[in-house]
């Protein structure tokens, strides 16, 4: 008889916990309208350029992908001025980080280091790859400790993960800090420090704060998503700037056809409706101050955002899991963090400006009921 022997990583494992999807909510509570600021999506939805890019393409379905992606890649070279073969293109950036952790780390023997909390998909794809996770405590205001993280690094570390702007908080350390913690890092002559700026179009100093615009240390690695900004969350498309030799290894170990024409089509269009990026960049940042100011005159602990979330906890005795069962109630999606291990706080993503009142009110609402 056959018996189905897991990898014992496998077994272990906490899957990655996503935020809850409309269709769920719809069906368990009966509701016709459902709003969801939960997973960070554009609040604009589909660039417009981006989605014609698509019905175009629909008839080249039936094609492979050209390998490589040549086309994205030349665009993403030139908008950024880095030679293309720094770059890498994958289903998502979830497959960017994960590859970089399974070319990267050996297995049993190395480590990864992070912050703790951080975007669980870190931790998740090193425990599959077998690599030991050491992790640094965020401060209590969620800034970053980099001394800390420092005495986590040591010769087995092979990757170390920082998230500018952060998820789940939204803090953002200056350029010169990270620069700073880098030219400490490349002592260990084998660490790769992994930037994910994942929000990084959020921030209202993109080229002071991100390291894009700098000569890039070499031990340094940036990634970015074409699912946040660029509104393409459910397309699957992202990308990285490294070292030309993880490059390499990057294309040998990617499966050929991982990002789909319609992907790279859309990623293509997408670039090109600048109109269509201002407008979300400035929907988000005036969100983001509506939504923050408008929290805190409610009694909130709101913490200050460079993305496109708030992180926030509720004025004393409310409870996070009531509050978020309410607000499903009255259809709206936010999300817990307790997998983040922060069970008294929330996350919401900014909303479009409808959708920003509808929480407002709701939230007023919950809080005036009484405990
Ligand atoms: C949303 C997010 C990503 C993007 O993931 P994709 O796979 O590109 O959709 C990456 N890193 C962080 C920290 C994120 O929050």
């Amino acid at each position: 008889m056959y018996t189905a022997h897991i990898r014992k990583e496998i077994a272990a494992l906490d899957p990655y916990t996503p935020g809850l999807s409309i269709d769920e909510i719809r069906e368990k509570y009966h509701l016709s309208n459902i709003i969801k600021m939960a997973s960070n999506e554009n609040p604009l939805g589909t660039s417009p350029l981006a989605q014609k890019a698509i019905e175009d393409s629909a008839s080249l379905a039936f094609r492979y992908p050209r390998s490589g992606n040549p086309r994205l890649l030349e665009r993403l070279a030139s908008l950024y001025h880095i030679e293309p073969n720094r770059l890498i293109i994958g289903n998502g950036s979830d497959e960017v980080i994960d590859l970089l952790i399974r070319m990267l780390v050996e297995a049993e023997e190395e480590n990864i280091v992070s912050f703790s909390p951080c975007f669980s998909l870190y931790t998740i794809q090193a425990k599959i790859a077998g690599a030991a996770i050491r992790q640094c405590p965020l401060k209590s205001d969620f800034s970053f400790n980099f001394d800390g993280l420092f005495t986590c690094v040591d010769e087995k570390t092979r990757l170390v993960f920082l998230t500018t702007p952060d998820n789940p908080s939204g803090y953002c350390p200056s350029r010169e800090e990270v620069l700073g913690f880098a030219q400490k890092l490349s002592r260990f002559s084998r660490c790769l420090l992994v930037i994910d700026e994942a929000y990084m179009e959020f921030h209202p100093n993109e080229t002071e704060a991100s390291l894009l615009y700098t000569t890039l240390p070499d031990n340094v690695a940036i990634i970015r998503t074409f699912s946040k900004c660029y509104g393409l969350a459910g397309l699957r498309i992202g990308y990285g700037i490294v070292p030309v030799p993880i490059a390499d290894a990057f294309w040998r170990t990617r499966l050929p056809f991982s990002v789909n024409i319609l992907a790279e089509e859309a990623a293509l269009a997408a670039l090109d409706d600048q109109l269509f990026s201002k407008i979300s960049i400035q929907t988000v940042s005036q969100g983001r101050n509506f939504l923050q100011s408008e929290l805190q005159k409610l009694g909130c602990t709101v913490y200050k955002s460079f993305a496109n979330f708030l992180l926030f906890s509720l004025p004393e005795p409310y409870r996070a899991k009531e509050y978020f069962e309410y607000l499903l109630e009255h259809g709206i999606i936010i999300r817990l963090l307790g997998s983040y291990n922060l069970p008294s706080h929330l996350r919401v993503s900014i909303g479009n400006p409808e959708e920003n009142r509808l929480f407002l009110n709701n939230t007023q609402a919950f809080l005036q009921r009484g405990v």
